[in-house]
């Protein structure tokens, strides 16, 4: 009888979503899109995915993580968040459930600015230590890739320091680190009257260092009313593109501020946010093949009722990915199931697109798609384990932590049986 070998076997799945696709991201997902298969097993090999289903009892493993019998899907990828920044904004919590808007709690010394502030501050260890901590706990709800921004440094020193902190999690943690410059996230308080002055910087200084030394992937805007305007955030996406940036957009939070409208002329990988966006917004990028980025944790937070177009999104075809928004003013949130839980409540997202948004679309987002987001031969081994038996109960057990056991490229990082998280 012939055996098999490999390095790590994951064995009695009850329900496994393999999330694979031919035909790049999934727009409308439904169940059949997921690639259920039932009482299975995956083989690794190099941390990689050597094989799916076979006979268990016939493979040699030098590890063996037992399913029993529950569900079993990608790791998640975390395409938007700002997990880098000094201080904390707790107090401004305690604000806002009093009713104070956010101009009041800036004039009290609150918002993007006091983080600014801190992270100035801050050193480049006392940055790491507190984005670790947090990294820390986003794989213990199944998060293996994370997008990192920059933007509470807002001055070429502190941006570079915070993008070589991201460089510096990368190295450490298990979790996969991708870096984006996200100078333009603010006016800085020494530029306020004077935003021309700051775009230059961000053009001739920031974005040139920064790629010269690779330190980021993406190149971000907050296109936003009172922050940069739809033709400054054309004019800093196409600067960072020709450096070797690709565009990321902040889009339409607040108004429809003509983020998503960009998204054909800076070649968007992604517009986030997209509460406002109209038709043009959505044909630009239907036009540039851009993910629609949703982020409903800072509707929550924010207390806001607007909803993104979910429904033009479906009908255009745009396919949709999901992220924390991971920040210390608007989304403290950093548990993918949670986010997951909040696009059905809140958006009307299906329990489909919230998954595939979490994985294989937001493997799109960050541009990995040839690597995770998806369990195939091939691909990392980056493997969620639950103790749960259907993927309806992931959304469902509201900030309910259901994940049993997490594997970044084959190697057991989270084992909750055996207590604590093991990275
Ligand atoms: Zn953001």
């Amino acid at each position: 009888m012939k055996r098999t070998r490999c390095d790590v076997l994951v064995k009695n799945i009850g329900q496994l979503l393999t999330v694979a696709s031919r035909n790049g991201p999934l727009t409308n997902p439904d169940r059949h899109s997921l690639g259920i298969m039932e009482h299975t097993c995956i083989s690794i090999k190099d941390g990689k995915i050597k094989d799916i289903g076979g006979d268990a009892g016939r493979i040699e493993a030098g590890t063996v993580v037992d399913a029993y019998g529950c569900l079993v899907l990608p790791g998640f990828i975390d395409a938007h968040t700002h997990a880098i920044f000094g201080g904390s904004r707790e107090m401004e919590f305690s604000m806002r459930v009093k009713g104070k808007d956010y101009l009041t709690i800036m004039e009290e010394g609150g918002g993007i600015r006091a983080t600014v502030s801190a992270t100035r501050k801050a050193s480049k260890d006392e940055l790491f230590d507190g984005a670790i901590r947090r990294l820390n706990r986003m794989v213990s709800w199944g998060t293996t890739t994370c997008e990192v921004k920059s933007g509470y440094g807002l001055s070429t020193k502190d941006e570079i320091k915070t993008l070589e902190v991201a460089q510096m999690l990368q190295r450490e943690h298990c979790v996969d680190v991708v870096p984006t410059f996200l100078g333009a996230h603010e006016i800085p308080e020494e530029y306020e009257k004077d935003k021309s002055s700051y775009i230059a910087v961000l053009a001739n200084e920031m974005i040139p260092q920064v790629a010269e030394r690779k330190l980021a992937r993406f190149c971000d805007v907050f296109c936003e009313q009172g922050l940069f305007t739809k033709d400054e955030s054309e004019q800093i996406l196409k600067e960072g593109a020709r450096q070797g940036m690709a565009a990321k957009v902040h889009a339409d939070e607040f108004s429809n501020s003509g983020g998503s409208e960009i998204a054909d002329r800076v070649g968007a990988v992604t517009c986030d946010h997209l509460l406002y966006t109209e038709e043009e917004g959505l044909a630009s990028m239907k036009r540039a093949g851009t993910i629609a980025v949703l982020l409903p944790g800072a509707n929550l937070y924010l207390m806001k009722k607007k909803k993104p177009p979910v429904e033009r999104m479906r009908a255009l075809q745009i396919p949709i990915a999901i992220a924390s928004d991971f920040n210390p003013g608007s989304s403290p949130v950093m548990a993918m199931p949670v986010i997951m839980s909040l696009a059905c409540l809140l958006y009307g997202v299906t329990v489909e697109e919230a998954i595939a948004g979490a994985t294989l679309n937001a493997a799109y987002a960050v541009q990995e798609q040839d690597r995770i987001g998806s369990i195939e031969t091939g691909k990392d081994a980056d493997i969620i384990v639950t103790d749960v038996k259907h993927y309806e109960e992931l959304p469902y057990w509201f900030a309910q932590n259901c994940i049993r056991s997490v594997l970044k490229a084959g190697r057991i990082v989270v084992d909750s049986i055996k207590g604590g998280d093991l990275n």
